[in-house]
């Protein structure tokens, strides 16, 4: 009898959650890829939240006074910025000056920092492109909202686990919700983390391209990247921490790099060498960031 109550109440717990995901799936459409996302929090609310964690970060951490890698940065960041599509966000950019740190983030509403470490792999305006448009690709895939989405339902999940299982001995119901946790962990967050990885880099080689920066230059970004990695005896850089394999990343950039070459050539005016005319043509499946309804306004 047991048994059957466990599985009744399951059986309610799944539907509620099913039906509350299948409600709230395709809110928000990410740009480029056209991939649907449960987003369960409001817009305006996501960009408070990453102001007061920006500007919680910039008063604990040390700031750069270098004028040269802050106007880089801030120079290269407003040229992404300005073909995002994101007229809204006050974009801000922080150099902090930690030599250690190979690392960059961005935070919803376009606010993005860079550690000090990570601008001598970038080695030039547009290795500094290729990690201002990946952070700035999480922002406009709004990912940040993404996660803390995914968070409310996995919670929500667990709640229903520990319901359902409230009538079973304590010791299984401990197995139960260690299973729930690491099932979770390796089949939903993981997933979830490296698909977003895939998304900004793809977002943000569109971005780079659309600024003018010539696409090509990421490839040799995250090849340096592979290097650092490989000298520094499998402890990877912060940068590639949370990552997909450089080898994978690589191998995506250049399935897209032919579209890309197109918006590159398109927003330099440069004419592509007569050897690739005719063959830079790679239709996307997704929203392109300047046809997006949502992003057009501030597109090039
Ligand atoms: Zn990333």
């Amino acid at each position: 009898m047991r048994i059957s109550r466990f599985w009744a109440n399951c059986t309610v717990v799944v539907l509620v959650v099913a039906l509350t995901a299948t409600l709230m799936i395709g809110c928000y459409t990410v740009p480029e890829t056209g991939r649907r996302s449960l987003i369960l929090i409001p817009e305006s609310q996501e960009l408070a939240l990453g102001a007061s964690a920006y500007a919680e970060a910039r008063s604990q951490t040390t700031i750069s006074t270098d004028p040269r890698h802050n106007a880089q940065v801030t120079s290269v960041g407003t040229r992404i910025a300005s073909v995002a599509g994101r007229d809204y966000y006050e974009w801000e950019f922080t150099v902090f000056d930690d030599d250690e740190t190979i690392n960059a983030w961005c935070l919803p509403g376009g606010k993005i920092a860079f550690y000090s470490g990570i601008i001598p792999v970038c080695a030039n305006d547009p290795g500094v492109a290729t990690v201002v448009a990946h952070e700035v690709g999480h922002a406009v895939a709004r990912h940040g909202a993404e996660r803390m989405s995914l968070g409310l339902v996995l919670l929500a999940g667990q709640a229903a686990v520990a319901y359902a299982t409230k009538d079973e001995q304590a010791k299984n119901r401990q197995m139960i919700m260690a299973a729930y946790g690491i099932g979770t962990a390796l089949f939903v967050q993981l997933p979830y983390s490296r698909r977003h990885e895939y998304e900004a880099d793809r977002i943000g080689l569109m971005l780079m391209a659309d600024a003018g920066y010539d696409p090509r230059e990421s490839v040799y970004f995250w090849r340096r990247m592979q290097k650092l990695g490989e000298a520094r005896g499998g402890k990877p850089p912060e940068f590639l921490s949370t990552h997909p394999s450089d080898a994978h990343r690589i191998a995506q950039l250049q399935q897209y790099m032919p579209e890309a070459l197109e918006r590159y050539y398109a927003a330099t005016g440069l004419t592509p060498p007569p050897s690739s005319r005719g063959t830079v043509t790679t239709p996307s499946s997704g929203t392109s960031l300047r046809s997006s309804p949502i992003l057009r306004s501030g597109a090039r």
